[in-house]
């Protein structure tokens, strides 16, 4: 097998150019952007198989000497708070949940940069019986992924029974003090019918949603832009139900437009990623499971941490690389254009 048949890009560089760079500590780019928002993918592993992320037998597994250990996850979170001004953390796969030692990186990170905000994105399958130990670890905040309410259309999309144990997952998690919890919805055209009772379902549990369009990200590279639903497309659908009345984002980097529903104070939001990209306001900075450093989601480029880290590098040499691999970030991706390349690894392997 290739290494990109593995899902794996070619596109590994060594050492960033820092050419034109500022004097400055922070994840500074080209185009005037500031990462701070740091997204750690600890496993490729998944408890589902989602049709528009993972293939039917799940990917090839990271050999074990691969994976970023509790420790070299713990430094390399708590240097990118302390030495290039990172203020949210979120932990994300595969399925986070699928690491035994979620609660140590957890309770590491808490231990030594408690003023930063710890997230993790699950599947929710399984959460019921961590929810707890996770919020005493130190985590703050949850956003569970969930595409529908209906069981069987459930099970078509993630190739899974598992609807029940994400409800109790969510509700554990509220239990355990993590509210509010978020919930994230991708849009495809099999669910798009059920999108009002996925919302109403939100609203009776206290849940915020937020749908997502599909990208191109699929490991089975069944993705059409002529058959993506579009966020107009689901504003029609939910407004034959509620009344919605258009309330802008969060703060300018918020990916979400947010909508009231029925005249608030609950709200959806709509992460529109491909027909109304937000890469100029993008605060991301990525880590794979296997410790490969990226500035974007769609972009092959990636700077290898793991060997870095590994080859007994201090602290300064880390956030030396880590700043230019951020320097070179490029404007952004054009998924909406006709010549648009989608990256070699899939949604699973860099961690959404
Ligand atoms: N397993 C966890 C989960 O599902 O929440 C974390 C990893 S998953 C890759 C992170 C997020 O990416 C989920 O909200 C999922 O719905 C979203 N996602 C996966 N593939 C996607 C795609 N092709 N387009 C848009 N979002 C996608
Ligand atoms: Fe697994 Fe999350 Fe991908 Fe679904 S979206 S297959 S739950 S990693």
């Amino acid at each position: 097998m290739t290494l990109v048949e593995m899902g794996i890009p070619a596109v590994r560089s060594g050492r960033p150019s820092l050419d034109g760079r500022p004097e400055t500590p922070f994840l500074v780019d080209r185009f005037g952007r500031t990462a701070r928002d740091l997204r750690v993918s600890i496993t490729e592993k998944c408890s589902l198989r989602c049709t528009y992320c993972m293939p039917e037998e799940g990917l090839p597994p990271i050999p074990k000497d691969e994976l970023l250990t509790v420790e070299e996850i713990v430094r390399l979170v708590v240097l990118s708070v302390r030495e290039l001004g990172i203020q949210e953390v979120r932990f994300t796969g595969g399925e986070p949940l699928l690491r035994r030692d979620l609660e140590q990186i957890i309770a590491g990170c808490h231990a030594q940069v408690p003023e930063v905000p710890l997230a993790i994105t699950t599947n929710g399958v399984g959460l019921k019986h961590r929810a707890r130990a996770l919020a005493e670890a130190g985590l703050n905040r949850v956003n569970v992924s969930l595409d529908t309410v209906d069981r069987l259309g459930f099970a078509r999309l993630t190739r899974r029974d598992r609807l029940e144990s994400v409800f109790a997952g969510i509700r554990a998690a509220r239990d355990a003090g993590l509210a509010p919890i978020k919930v994230n919805a991708v849009l495809m055209r099999e669910t798009l019918a059920g999108a009002a009772d996925l919302l109403q379902w939100c609203l009776d549990e206290q849940c915020e949603l937020r749908f997502i369009e599909e990208m191109p990200l699929d490991a089975d590279q069944e993705w059409a832009r002529s058959n993506m639903v579009t966020a107009a497309e689901l504003l029609d659908v939910l407004g034959t139900r509620f009344d919605l009345i258009e309330a802008g984002r969060a703060d300018p980097s918020a990916p979400a437009e947010k909508w009231l529903v029925d005249g608030g104070p609950a709200t959806v939001g709509i992460i529109a990623t491909v027909t109304r990209k937000f890469c100029d306001t993008c605060d991301r900075t990525r880590l794979t499971a296997d410790g490969m450093l990226r500035s974007c989601l769609f972009s092959d480029q990636e700077y290898d941490l793991r060997a870095t880290l590994r080859s007994g590098a201090s602290d300064d040499e880390i956030a030396t690389l880590w700043r230019g691999a951020m320097w070179n970030k490029w404007a952004g991706h054009g998924i909406d254009a006709a010549d648009f390349v989608p990256p070699e690894r899939t949604m699973g392997a860099i961690g959404g």
